[in-house]
């Protein structure tokens, strides 16, 4: 991947590259673009590329809508799918900054950007792992996307190759062409649902991967016929999607998470990072199960957590630690979903478990045993809370902690609270189908 802008403008002629799309996050974590004519790079690579930000959801004032867009030369990626007409198309990623070049506090690459400096001041660099999962699903002879899963498959099934196994495979190649380190890829538990995993990289470029991911799958999907969904819970009774995330912090180029001198292999700064994540779950909830659907996903039964706590064995709660040691000694976390946006959802996290060391917090007991079989006495007795239940629930716990409002910045955090109460409130005054099967001929 180039490094500089030289690099970058010698790559795009050798490539033939004719168009470049400059892309960034909005604070739901949407991908947004502007593409110029390969003739426009130079201008781009030094910073004098202005666009409006005043029409993008949850961005600037009228008043100060001139934004400037600042290309990461190490983002450069050549799309490997034909476009239209002659030439490739290639993206870079960008940093927005207010039109005098400052950095723009409602720019969510920004607010990760500004955790990780943090976590560098204590020499500290984040490492993250993530586990997307997704629905492929069929779509209607006009296009419209359904529910109906491609396959009747289930975890780690090898079937006859069908169409969701060759879009997958399309999707890693796609992926592996862009640059990605794909680690593994399989089917999981539901019909119609897959999961790709790719290798840990510093916090930044893995939201930049997760973003990139997101969109190649969709686009591979589209050319298979079908529909690929990053929905939380779209089918009701069976697994929803998840994003484990696999978070490690390494100091000096070491694993500062591995101490082979503890009988667990674990150091006590691990411990203290799941004391942080453990401590603000209530408040960085809302930001990494950002939908109103993503609460119909945590609920028991289906392999999501609904408890906050920890664990080195078990696989129902919010923390477990992987058995791998060495180099690859981590946390997992396992409460974020794919529809999150990846950087603020890896600010608050690491902002969460950046507290707990500062503050050398220690967390409550590990939970060996099925948090779902405990009854509340018992949950209760062991100090184990259970996350927010609800979108609305969230946004309160959000409200009530500082340290997480503080990792995303008052413009990020005012903005997004604003556009998920709208959504709440929409969402409530509406009367559901479910509303009507239980009550319509009782009442
Ligand atoms: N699909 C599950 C979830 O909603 C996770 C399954 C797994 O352990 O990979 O989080
Ligand atoms: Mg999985
Ligand atoms: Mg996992």
């Amino acid at each position: 991947r180039p490094k500089t802008k030289e690099e970058v403008m010698e790559r795009v002629r050798e490539l033939d590259v004719r168009f470049i799309r400059l892309q960034f996050t909005d604070i739901l974590g949407l991908i947004k673009n502007v593409d110029i004519p390969a003739e426009q790079l130079e201008k781009a690579l030094d910073g004098q590329v202005l666009f409006d930000g005043s029409s993008i959801e949850g961005f600037v004032r009228v008043e100060e809508a001139d934004m400037l867009l600042r290309p990461d030369p190490q983002t450069f990626a050549v799309f490997p799918w034909q476009e239209q007409g002659e030439g490739a198309t290639a993206r870079l990623i960008c940093d927005v900054c207010h039109a005098d070049g400052t950095p723009f506090e409602g720019d969510p690459r920004g607010t990760l950007k500004r955790v990780c400096a943090e976590a560098a001041k204590l020499g500290f660099t984040m490492m993250v792992g993530p586990e997307p999962e997704f629905f492929l699903f069929l779509r209607e002879p006009d296009g419209r996307p359904t529910t109906k899963p491609i396959d009747q498959a289930s975890y780690f099934d090898l079937g006859p190759v069908d169409r969701g196994e060759e879009c997958r495979r399309d999707c890693v190649l796609a992926l592996q062409k862009m640059g990605f380190e794909i680690e593994s890829s399989h089917h999981e538990v539901a019909p119609g649902q897959h999961e790709i995993d790719f290798k840990y990289t510093d916090a930044v470029a893995a939201a930049d991967n997760i973003a990139t991911f997101r969109f190649v799958v969709r686009t591979i999907a589209i050319q298979h016929g079908l529909h690929a969904s990053f929905m939380p819970k779209p089918v009701a009774g069976v697994n929803g999607s998840g994003m484990h995330l696999h978070m490690s912090l390494f100091r000096d180029g070491e694993n500062a998470f591995y101490d082979p001198s503890q009988p667990d292999g674990v150091s006590p700064l691990l411990k203290q990072f799941i004391a942080g994540l453990l401590l603000h779950a209530p408040a960085y909830t809302a930001i990494c199960n950002p939908l109103i659907n993503s609460y119909k996903r945590l609920v028991p039964g289906y392999e999501a957590p609904s408890y906050i706590a920890w664990s080195e064995r078990n696989r129902s709660p919010l923390v477990r630690i992987p058995a791998r040691r060495g180099r690859s000694t981590r946390i997992e976390l396992r409460s974020p979903d794919p529809a999150c946006n990846p950087y603020l959802a890896l600010a608050v996290t690491l902002a969460a478990g950046l507290d707990g060391i500062k503050r050398g917090l220690t967390p409550p007991p590990a939970v060996n045993r099925n948090i779902y079989a405990m009854t509340p006495e018992e949950r209760e007795a062991e100090g184990i809370g259970m996350l927010p239940q609800s979108l609305r629930d969230a946004l309160v716990a959000l409200e009530a902690d500082p340290v997480i409002r503080e990792a995303l910045g008052e413009q990020v955090y005012r903005r997004f609270v604003e556009a998920k109460s709208i959504e709440w409130e929409i969402y409530r005054s509406q009367v559901h189908q479910w509303e009507l099967d239980q009550y319509l001929s009782i009442f």
